[in-house]
């Protein structure tokens, strides 16, 4: 989500005659775009701001933490203009009064809508947000503190958006929102949504991402089912933590048993599909037995991909009231969790071989650039026996795994 806002600034930027660079050095504004969702990430962002502005910078601040410490930044002298998620469009015009004011979320601000539809493109893969903010407040999380209420874009201008992105040759859309699928614009809901576009698209790959587990519908599986020609069955499902117990603390909506019945028939219409997802290890009520639930839903489920992390207690939060685990006890159950996930990501993985895929080439491969990475339909790495040119489409056939990675031959 910050990368797409992050583009649609350096747009509005750009018309307002401010010219771009390639590095800090030769800035005179940066703008630093910010997430809170775990400290770590906090601290990042305050000290790359702090450090920018004592050399002299103007600083312009944005994002959750923006969002979460105000007028503070200005204080501490590290921004000199402080902004949140809905102002973003009065950004460039702000810079130029040069001063160090304060704008925060407030209803008439919410300028969501009259964001430039008609952006440049930035890669052959761009992400279209169709929502913001989120209205569940599970008890650990800062994000509907940061980034408000839940609201939706029209799907026309989601769609307007898209077409004007596939005339500068993007092949591929991932749609974004915290909850996508509680979308609803007046008129669609998610499913009606995502069947609208996979209609009027001329896209190769349309992906969305993140789906709340407790949302999924059979009547969702059914478009991806009938419309996997553009669909991608790449879903990520966060489920957060095992324990029903935990679960409930955390308020997520669903147990443990509904979890996993919900992938399972997720597999069941979706055969191909490619599960991730998101875990978290500590939070407070968490205790030992709780956490080998965790361990058993992962080896039920069969995830594809984790995403894990250590439970961070967030300003604000209910959570955050509550006792904090030791580190050492979190940090031992990330690293059980870690080896746990592997092993079953690898059965997932080992199932690839043989078989072929049709893949899109991404870029070099990380660890040898004369290879390609390239990804399924399902999101899934490939690493290419030769490079090609990012952008390109091509049949590949699994021929190894090493460590979680497919190593794939490509047809000719
Ligand atoms: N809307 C998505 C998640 C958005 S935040 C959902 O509900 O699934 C992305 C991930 O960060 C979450 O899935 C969660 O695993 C992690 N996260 C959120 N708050 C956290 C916290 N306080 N500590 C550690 N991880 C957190
Ligand atoms: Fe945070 Fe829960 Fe909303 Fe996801 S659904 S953004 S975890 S409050």
């Amino acid at each position: 989500m910050n990368v797409y806002d992050s583009r649609l600034i350096h747009t509005l930027f750009v018309r307002h005659g401010f010219q771009p660079v390639d590095n800090e050095n030769d800035a005179d504004i940066l703008v630093v775009n910010s997430c809170s969702v775990r400290k770590k990430a906090e601290q990042k962002a305050l000290d790359y701001a702090k450090g920018w502005r004592n050399k002299g910078k103007f600083v312009v601040f944005i994002g959750c933490v923006a969002v979460e410490h105000k007028d503070k930044l200005i204080d501490q002298g590290v921004a000199d203009l402080v902004l949140g998620h809905r102002a973003y469009g009065r950004l460039p015009e702000l810079i130029e009064k040069g001063v160090g004011v304060v704008e925060m979320d407030s209803d008439e601000l919410l300028e969501f809508t009259a964001l430039p539809l008609d952006r440049p493109a930035y890669s052959f893969s761009e992400f279209v947000t169709i929502m913001e903010g989120c209205d569940n407040f599970c008890s650990y999380c800062i994000v509907p503190f940061t980034r408000g209420r839940e609201a939706y874009r029209p799907a026309e201008h989601i769609l307007e958006e898209i077409k004007n992105l596939e005339k500068q040759g993007v092949i591929e859309v991932t749609l974004l929102g915290q909850n996508i699928n509680s979308y609803f614009d007046g008129q669609r809901d998610f499913s009606e949504l995502l069947e609208y576009l996979a209609q009027n698209v001329s896209l190769y790959r349309l992906r969305f991402t993140t789906l709340n587990p407790r949302d999924v519908s059979v009547k969702m599986l059914k478009v991806i089912q009938n419309h996997l020609d553009v669909l991608t069955d790449w879903l990520h499902l966060p489920v957060q933590a095992g324990s029903t117990k935990v679960l409930r603390d955390m308020r997520r909506g669903y147990t443990k048993e509904e979890f996993i019945e919900m992938a399972h028939t997720v597999r069941k219409f979706l055969p191909e599909a490619v599960i991730t997802t998101d875990i978290m290890v500590g939070f407070p009520t968490e205790t030992e037995s709780d956490f080998e639930d965790t361990l058993d839903l992962v080896r039920k489920v069969e995830f594809d991909h984790a995403f894990m992390f250590i439970y961070s207690p967030r300003p604000r939060t209910k959570a955050s009231y509550w006792n904090d685990l030791p580190y050492e006890v979190k940090n031992a159950r990330l690293r059980k969790l870690i080896d746990t996930v592997n092993e079953v990501a690898r059965k997932r993985r080992e199932r690839m071989l043989g078989k072929i895929y049709e893949v899109l080439v991404e870029g070099p491969s990380r660890k040898d650039p004369t290879r390609s990475a390239a990804r399924t339909r399902g999101y899934l790495t490939v690493v290419l026996d030769r490079f090609l040119p990012p952008g390109e489409r091509v049949k590949v056939k699994v021929v190894g795994i090493k460590g979680l990675t497919p190593l794939a031959k490509v047809l000719d």
